[in-house]
C-alpha cells in the first residue's frame, strides 16, 4: 500500500497525523510526505532563504524518522493559490507516489495554505490518471483513484471527526518527528504563545478521550464520486458510536 500525506507547511504532517503515518509505516506501507510550501516566512530572526533551508532540513529529518519519502513542492509560505502551476505540481506528486490513500488538510481549516492545498488535492487527485495532462512522470495506467481523508485542524477547532486512529503506540515517535522542527518552537511561542508540545499532547489526549484510548488522531473521509467506499484503509481505526 502507498500512502501520501499532503501538508501545506513543513511540520503539518507530523503535527496533525504523524502518529498515523508511523502506524502505516509499521504495517509495511510506503509512506510519502508531500509538502506544498517551503515554510519560508516561519521565523522572526532569519531571512526567507535561511529559514527555507533550515525548514527543508527539518522536514527531511522528520520524514527520515520513520523512513518516509519527502516531496517538497517549494511554493511560497502563506501564498499558495489554486493555479495551473500548483495543480500540475500536485498531480506530479500523485504520480510519483501512486497512492492508495491520500491524507490532506480539512477544506475549512483556518489557514489559507491548509484549505487551498486541501481543495487542490480533492479536485486533482483523479486528474493524475489522465494521460493528456502532462507532467514529468507518466500516469501508472491503473486508473486508480485513491481514498482521501482530511486530517484534524490546529487544536481541533471546527473539526467534527468521523474516524479516530489510536496512536498510543506511536505517540512517542510522533513527538520525536515534530521535535525535528526545532525552528518552529520559538516561532510558535512568538506568534501563538505556545510551543509545539501544546499542539501534540492536548489534542492527542482529547481525541483519545473522545474515542476511548489514550492518544488518538482524528480524520474525516472525503466522499465524492469515484471514491465512495465502505472499508476504511486506515490502521487502528475507531469509529464514533451512534448518538442515542
Ligand atoms: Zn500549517
Amino acid at each position: 500500500m502507498n500512502v501520501l500525506f499532503c501538508g501545506a507547511h513543513p511540520d503539518d504532517i507530523e503535527t496533525y497525523c504523524g502518529g498515523t503515518a508511523a502506524l502505516y509505516k509499521k504495517l509495511g506501507a510506503n509512506v510519502f510526505f508531500c509538502v506544498a510550501t517551503s515554510g519560508n516566512i516561519g521565523s522572526s530572526n532569519h531571512t526567507m532563504e535561511q529559514i527555507k533551508a533550515i525548514r527543508r532540513q527539518e522536514a527531511q529529518n522528520g520524514a527520515d524518522t520513520i523512513g518516509a519519502e519527502l516531496i517538497m513542492l517549494d511554493f511560497d509560505d502563506e501564498f499558495l493559490f489554486d493555479t495551473r502551476e500548483t495543480r500540475l505540481a500536485f498531480i506530479e506528486a500523485f504520480r510519483r507516489a501512486d497512492p492508495d490513500v491520500v491524507i490532506c488538510h480539512w477544506t475549512h481549516d483556518y489557514n489559507p495554505d491548509h484549505s487551498t492545498s486541501s481543495r487542490i488535492v480533492d479536485d486533482c487527485v483523479h486528474m493524475a490518471t489522465i494521460p493528456l495532462i502532462k507532467t514529468e512522470t507518466k500516469p501508472t495506467g491503473k486508473n486508480k483513484i485513491p481514498h482521501v481523508y482530511y486530517m484534524d485542524t490546529p487544536a481541533g477547532v471546527g473539526f467534527e471527526p468521523q474516524i479516530y486512529v489510536d496512536i498510543t503506540e506511536t505517540f512517542d515517535t510522533k513527538v520525536k518527528m515534530v521535535g525535528c522542527h526545532e525552528s518552529q518552537n520559538q516561532w510558535m511561542l512568538d506568534v501563538y504563545g505556545t510551543d509545539m508540545s501544546g499542539f501534540l499532547q492536548v489534542p492527542a489526549a482529547y481525541r483519545g478521550f473522545q474515542c476511548g484510548c489514550k492518544y488518538a488522531e482524528a480524520f474525516r473521509p472525503s466522499i465524492r464520486y469515484g471514491r465512495t467506499f465502505n472499508d476504511h484503509y486506515m490502521p487502528n481505526t475507531l469509529v464514533p458510536r451512534q448518538q442515542h
